[in-house]
């Protein structure tokens, strides 16, 4: 099979010959389909997330057909078609998994991170952390569902019922929420990099009240707002856009150190908390809530190949929506 390799942080992935995995009792064998480009592959291969598996292929959105299974799987058959997230496995014993926040297990283990993941031709995954994918999704537009969609997801359940939110960057997981946001009848507001007006007209287009850059005031105070670019600086910025008991959340893996700011802007029970991970039961309500509220997904395919022009483009900012690697 072929896979795009990390061999240690900081080096481009490098296309390498592996043999096909056979699938353990737990785990289905995927001929990979597509596989989403996530802004944590990137902190993953800049050396910012400190412990993957090394040598590691990276992607936890990932789109694959069943071709092999293990003798205890249930629920899948050989032909289906299933994702792949992030989430690649939990204890199930720890006081979190008991709690119902396996998100937050003591022993999780993430695709693309601990597990090798879909920049590949085939994969292995433990079927029970695998879902079935709404039919009407073409392979590429699934992907992004995966990750920027749950998470996303996540993030827009931290915030309440918000009905004025801000996004901060409007990249793979903003497009996706913003579609959910206003299938909930709320207002959006895109902050995107200052003078990005592309990325703007997108926010636009996706229904947004307003969009301009993250060193703007947005023109109504907002109820909550999601920051999902890695830039700690946007968080004194959401806060001062936020109204008394506003919400703040951090959706993202990985953020820049956030600089100091005066208390008064966090004071009056204004809320600030990260998201962390998904549980399978976010992905079981989020994968049909898409396709409810009719969430188109906007794509770059790109070749399984160019893996690292895909990251390239995103650290840059020069993708509207997601880049999708295709075998
Ligand atoms: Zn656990
Ligand atoms: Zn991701």
């Amino acid at each position: 099979m072929q896979a795009m390799v990390l061999e240690a942080a900081g080096l481009p992935l490098r296309l390498t010959e592996l043999p096909i995995p056979e699938p353990s009792s737990w785990q289905v064998r995927l001929r990979v389909l597509a596989c989403g480009v996530c802004r944590t592959d990137l902190h993953i291969v800049d050396g910012e997330l400190t412990e993957p598996k090394l040598p590691l292929v990276p992607g936890h959105e990932i789109v694959g057909r069943v071709e092999a299974i293990g003798a205890a799987v249930e629920g899948f058959a050989i032909g289906d078609r299933v994702g792949v997230p992030w989430l690649g496995a939990t204890d199930g014993t720890c006081p979190y998994c008991r709690n119902g926040e396996e998100n937050l297990c003591d022993n999780a283990r993430f695709t693309g991170y601990q597990i090798d993941g879909g920049y590949a031709s085939h994969t292995v995954a433990d079927a029970r952390y695998c879902f079935h994918l709404p039919d009407h999704y073409g392979d590429a537009e699934a992907a992004p569902l995966l990750c920027a969609g749950l998470i996303g997801y996540r993030s827009l359940k931290m915030a309440g019922d918000a009905a004025r939110l801000g996004i901060y960057g409007f990249g793979a997981a903003a497009h996706i929420v913003a579609q959910v946001a206003r299938h909930q009848g709320r207002e959006v507001f895109a902050f995107t990099r200052p003078g990005d007006i592309r990325a703007q007209d997108f926010a636009l287009e996706l229904g947004a009240a307003w969009a301009g850059g993250s060193d703007e005031a947005p023109p109504k105070q907002l109820d909550a707002a999601i920051i999902f670019a890695p830039v700690g600086a946007l968080v004194p910025a959401a806060l001062r856009a936020s109204r008394k008991g506003g919400v703040v959340v951090c959706g993202g893996i990985h953020m820049s150190d956030i600089p100091s700011f005066p208390y008064e802007i966090l004071w009056e029970e204004r809320v600030l908390r990260s998201v962390a991970n998904l549980t399978r039961a976010d992905a079981s309500e989020f994968l049909a809530l898409a396709q409810t509220a009719g969430v188109k997904t906007s794509v770059v395919e790109m070749p399984l190949a160019a893996a690292n022009e895909a990251l390239g483009r995103l650290r840059h900012g020069d993708l509207t929506g997601a880049a999708v690697l295709i075998p």
